[in-house]
């Protein structure tokens, strides 16, 4: 399958370019739409995540709960992982976790342990996401003794076309199946 873009059909306008800001959150989150990329190639959830340690990307995810056959492989968590084994440390100190959808409970809960000073998000996930979309577990958490600093909404409609796109292929996949089994 190949990913769609939610720009592809746009006629570039020279004039309007932006200048890429390798520092900016835009850059950096259209690093972890590229790891969705892979997640939608490979047949999964397209969420993608990358840590990025001052300025520079530590490590990068894509989710492969397929993949993996495990329910908590999700993009966030892979990211942290390889972002603590690059660090040497499970304190993510001065690190920016990049993610194109809401972090879920599980992998907020990931997040508080692990520390990282910033989380940045596409798409909010109102349903089940816990930076604010259901709840809030990185910046209201007595019980839990960190606080990220949340900026939601990076690049929110390309992070959010690629995951409906996903569904809807996957839909009408499952129809066809469908159709094929009745003959
Ligand atoms: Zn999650």
């Amino acid at each position: 399958m190949h990913p769609p873009s939610a720009s592809a059909n746009a006629s570039p306008v020279e004039d309007e370019e932006p200048i890429i800001d390798l520092h900016s959150d835009v850059y950096f989150m259209g690093q972890a739409l590229r790891e969705a990329r892979k997640a939608y190639a490979a047949d999964e959830v397209p969420v993608g995540a990358v840590v990025v340690h001052e300025g520079k990307i530590i490590s990068r995810a894509w989710n492969q709960v397929e993949l993996l056959k495990d329910a908590t492989a999700h993009a966030e968590m892979l990211a942290l992982t390889g972002a603590q084994e690059a660090l040497g440390d499970w304190r993510l100190e001065k690190c920016t976790l990049y993610v194109t959808k809401e972090p879920c409970p599980m992998c907020a809960g990931a997040i508080v342990h692990c520390r990282p000073d910033r989380v940045v998000f596409g798409c909010p996930d109102p349903k089940a996401g816990a930076a604010g979309g259901w709840i809030n577990l990185l910046e209201a958490n007595p019980p839990l003794n960190h606080r990220c600093e949340v900026t939601p909404g990076v690049l929110g409609e390309e992070c959010l076309f690629l995951i409906q796109s996903f569904f809807r292929e996957a839909r009408e996949r499952k129809k066809i199946g469908r159709m094929d089994g009745g003959e």
